[in-house]
């Protein structure tokens, strides 16, 4: 079965690199630029993995990952965040996401994430 993997950020670019990436690795992607397109793709084609940015417009990455649980609590959610926020960040590690990178990311660094994690789930 093939990996579903969810890029949530308001960046495009962001979000055609993370793909491309993770198409090339074999991973079935889709996106969404807010929380209300993430939340309505986790509800259609439930996600194995999320990569979630912590700075969206509207409703942000705390509010998206809360309700995400919610939806799909199988999906592993990696944080993306664009400085060291570090009381965000333990607040997002409570509420269950398993890892966070910091932007700008090394590619290498997230894949070497995303594939750890890949292993614990059961879409390989
Ligand atoms: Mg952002």
């Amino acid at each position: 079965m093939q990996c579903k993997l969810l890029v949530v950020d308001d960046q495009p670019g962001i979000r055609a690199l993370l793909c491309a990436l993770f198409q090339d690795k074999g991973f079935e992607t889709t996106e969404a630029s807010n929380g209300h397109l993430a939340l309505r793709i986790a509800k259609t084609q439930p996600p194995d993995i999320v990569l979630l940015d912590m700075k969206i417009p509207g409703m942000d990455g705390l509010q998206i990952l809360r309700q995400l649980r919610h939806i799909v609590p199988q999906a592993r959610v990696i944080m993306m965040t664009a400085y060291g926020e570090l009381t965000i960040l333990r607040e997002a590690m409570r509420l269950g996401a398993i890892a966070s990178v910091t932007k700008p990311f090394d590619i290498f660094e997230l894949l070497d994430i995303v594939q750890t994690h890949v292993v614990q789930t059961e879409c390989v």
